[in-house]
């Protein structure tokens, strides 16, 4: 690897624990659902002088002089996830999902109104009206959940509670479902109340963005999303619209004029929850963006989706219960209870065979969300490493047997070689990144 990284050596404290998680990165099995692999032009471009520059404003419209040139980086970023998403407008200042949420949720309702959203417990996200988050602290929340027999949404349930709670925004969009979403009912359910429809595909936005998941674009109003899970970029977020329309409050510019939601969304991002924009991973996410836009990207993510389908199947032999029975994406929710371990056990005991899971509540758990009912398991990072379905039978092998004698630690010891072994048939960053 050519770039900076050989200068880290005058600070040797950080960098021998860089490496160490290289290491660790490189040796063990990753199935965190929302983490993966970026390419080294995605971290090369992060680790760029543009960190440097102030830039706050928008390309050419800017409160900083010198930002011809991180001008020109972020218009190629937005003129990307545009042609990427089929988008008509972007922001891609966001310096992650959440707070494309927030900026969002700050330019579009005001403090107090009803927000409904997926219910975190069933696999939604904090940001969608958790009491903990900002989000179910300034406004306030109702939601919608899985069916306890079937684990998929009921859309005419989502209908009825919107129906009860008149909710000024809608939120679909989840880290821990493993169907698609019906967008189009979703905005007749948002029209029937007057709501604007947020679609957050933080999670499916590779599949999506390569036509193997619904398209959310065409139905509502707003999506977010972050840029580092299925998409592959640099960590961080992006809003978009599939159309530009007027704001549906009246608000006027200085000139009298309707202002449109791109402007508002605009404003929500800077000057209402960010200062200066994050140039450095602008340029990373425009990098990621055209490595997305490659057929290779597609190729990688309907990858992900077989991946995704295999391994569930494995589970499903083993007699695992998977929520909703299976998957259409790259991740799956499992309830451990027929197989009496708790989600933690779980996650600590494959932890020391070096494979990476999370524990996860499941819908209607019966456990806290520190202990768990299940975990949750993801193929986008390991697709990365080159795997293939006929992988995923040794994968769940591995899980099932450490699962089912979880304090066995010969079994454990035995396993994490196999595990690092296994792993050196799938190179990661190979090419000179260590300290010289
Ligand atoms: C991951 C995720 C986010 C938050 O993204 P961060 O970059 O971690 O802030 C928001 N919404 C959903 C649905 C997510 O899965």
């Amino acid at each position: 690897m050519s770039f900076r990284y050989s200068y880290m050596k005058r600070d040797t404290q950080i960098f021998n624990i860089i490496n160490k998680e290289l290491d660790r990165q490189r040796s063990g099995i990753e199935l965190i659902a929302s983490e993966n692999f970026t390419s080294m032009q995605v971290m090369e471009a992060m680790g760029s002088c543009l960190t440097n520059k102030y830039a706050e404003g928008l390309p050419s419209k800017r409160y900083y002089g010198g930002c011809e040139f991180v001008d020109e980086a972020e218009n190629l970023a937005i003129d990307r996830v545009k042609r990427l998403f089929g988008a008509a407008w972007a922001n891609v200042q966001p310096h992650s999902g959440a707070q494309a949420n927030a900026a969002v949720m700050l330019a579009v309702i005001k403090p107090g109104d009803t927000i409904l959203g997926f219910d975190l417990s069933h696999g939604g996200h904090l940001t969608h009206g958790s009491s903990v988050n900002f989000s179910g602290k300034l406004y306030k929340p109702t939601f919608y959940g899985v069916e306890k027999d079937s684990g998929r949404i009921d859309m005419n349930k989502v209908e009825d509670i919107a129906t009860k709670e008149q909710p000024k925004l809608i939120i679909c969009g989840a880290s821990a479902y493993s169907r698609d979403w019906d967008y189009e009912r979703f905005r007749n359910i948002a029209d029937k109340v007057g709501a604007i429809l947020l679609a957050d595909i933080s999670h499916p936005a590779g599949l999506i963005a390569s036509g193997f998941l619904n398209d959310p674009l065409p139905h509502c109003h707003i999506i977010t999303s972050t840029t580092h899970k299925t998409l592959r970029g640099p960590r961080g977020g992006v809003i978009m619209m599939g159309q530009d329309f007027d704001n549906p409050f009246g608000l006027k510019n200085p000139k009298g004029e309707i202002r449109k939601m791109s402007a508002i969304l605009d404003s929500g991002v800077f000057p209402g929850t960010q200062g200066g924009p994050l140039e450095h991973v602008i340029a990373a996410k425009a990098v990621g963006f055209g490595e997305a836009l490659d057929d290779e990207f597609k190729a990688y993510s309907k990858s992900v989706i077989t991946n995704a389908k295999a391994m569930a199947n494995g589970f499903v032999n083993r007699g695992y219960q998977i929520i909703s029975g299976g998957t259409d994406n790259h991740l799956m929710l499992i309830d451990l209870r027929s197989k009496e371990i708790t989600g933690k056990k779980a996650e600590h005991t494959l932890g020391l065979a070096d494979i990476t899971v999370n524990k996860n509540m499941v819908p209607f758990d019966d456990k806290s969300p520190f202990v768990t009912s299940g975990m949750r398991i993801g193929t986008p990072a390991i697709t990365t490493r080159g795997m293939k379905a006929e992988h995923m039978e040794t994968i769940v092998n591995w899980i099932d047997q450490l699962l089912s004698d979880p304090d066995n630690q010969d079994l454990i010891n035995s396993t994490r070689n196999d595990v690092n072994n296994f792993m050196k048939d799938f190179p990661l960053y190979e090419e000179k990144m260590e300290v010289v």
